[in-house]
């Protein structure tokens, strides 16, 4: 067996005269978290019901764990497991209820429906709800169980739909420790996400745009990627003042190519013949508030969708 757990190659959907996914190739292996980006509509949704087996591509090949996912569709579904945002758990039903459902759904047998229902209650940390009807847990608590339930298998490959949405920040951190560990075990995850914290966390992150993978790597990869700062500038954070100000003198400067505020810093991006004391004199803060920047993933993104925008 071979590391590679997912792997596509030109893979197409085509909707009438409409190509929804165009030509994409990637590649995860076993224990990678891979982030799959873009805007809505962009074709994530497509992308993973095509490798899960679900919607067959026009065009194009794919393989899971080195299974054909047109011709081995059965085999394939029993290597993946699959979470998203709505995932279906039955609310009249406790939580050990719903896993013994989905372990039916399964066909484990009775022996290893049970010995994995503890597991996942112990994994996931559910052993206090076990009893408690699914429909009156949080949010956060919800999603764990429809974690533990798409694990029930043991799945080499997991395709996690926007997992997180819609859930608070420390859920969110608790969710994203049970996958780093399912990472550490070996499975790869496939993962989409609007948040751009949660895409700094995975090992390689894709960002599809209108159908196309128009960026694929490591984070710093992505962040030296030609075209996030265009050549000529520089990136700086500027703080020491009301940012709204900041904002609006920044509009002033010739020398400013574009500026967005984080918090109370403004970030801006310079023609790189002006120099840092300068910028700090024009905003009328000390010099140590103007200090260089590396691109975040979100600059990232935004520098390659207005590109996009702008061909
Ligand atoms: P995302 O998950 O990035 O929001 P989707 O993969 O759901 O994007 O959708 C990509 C595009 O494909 C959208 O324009 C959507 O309207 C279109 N699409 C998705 N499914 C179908 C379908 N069954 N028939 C026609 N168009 C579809």
């Amino acid at each position: 067996m071979t590391g590679v757990a997912i792997e596509a190659h030109a893979l197409t959907k085509t909707y009438g005269s409409r190509t929804v996914v165009h030509a994409l190739n990637l590649e995860v292996s076993r224990g990678e978290i891979f982030g799959f980006l873009g805007p809505n509509g962009s074709g994530k949704s497509t992308t993973i019901k095509m490798l899960c087996g679900l919607v067959e591509p026009t065009s194009g090949e794919a393989r899971i764990c080195e299974l054909d996912i047109r011709k081995d569709g059965e085999a394939v579904r029993r290597t993946i497991g699959y979470m998203s945002q709505s995932f279906s758990l039955y609310s009249d039903l406790t939580v050990e209820e719903n896993l013994e459902f989905y372990g039916r759904a399964y066909a484990l047998n009775r022996v290893r429906r049970s010995k994995r229902i503890d597991e996942l209650i112990d994994f996931s940390n559910l052993a206090q709800f076990r009893r408690q009807l699914a429909g009156t847990l949080s949010g956060g608590w919800k999603q764990r169980l429809a974690l533990a339930a798409a694990l029930l298998h043991e799945p080499r490959v997991l395709f996690l739909d926007e997992p997180t949405a819609g859930i608070d920040p420390v859920a969110r951190r608790d969710l994203w420790d049970l996958l780093f560990r399912l990472s550490e075990s070996g499975v790869a995850l496939f993962v989409t996400t609007h948040y751009m914290d949660e895409a700094e966390r995975c090992s390689r992150v894709g960002y599809i745009y209108d159908g196309e993978l128009i960026a694929i790597g490591s984070r710093d990869e992505l962040k030296k990627q030609a075209g996030v700062t265009p050549q000529g500038t520089a990136r700086y954070s500027v703080g020491g003042r009301d940012a709204i100000v900041l904002l609006g003198i920044a509009r002033e400067r010739p020398y400013v190519r574009d500026a967005t505020i984080f918090g109370d810093q403004l970030h801006v991006i310079v023609t790189n013949d002006v120099a840092a004391d300068r910028i700090a004199a024009d905003f009328g803060v000390a010099a140590a508030n103007v200090e260089p920047i590396e691109p975040s993933l979100e600059d990232v993104f935004v520098a390659l969708t207005r590109a996009r925008q702008h061909a």
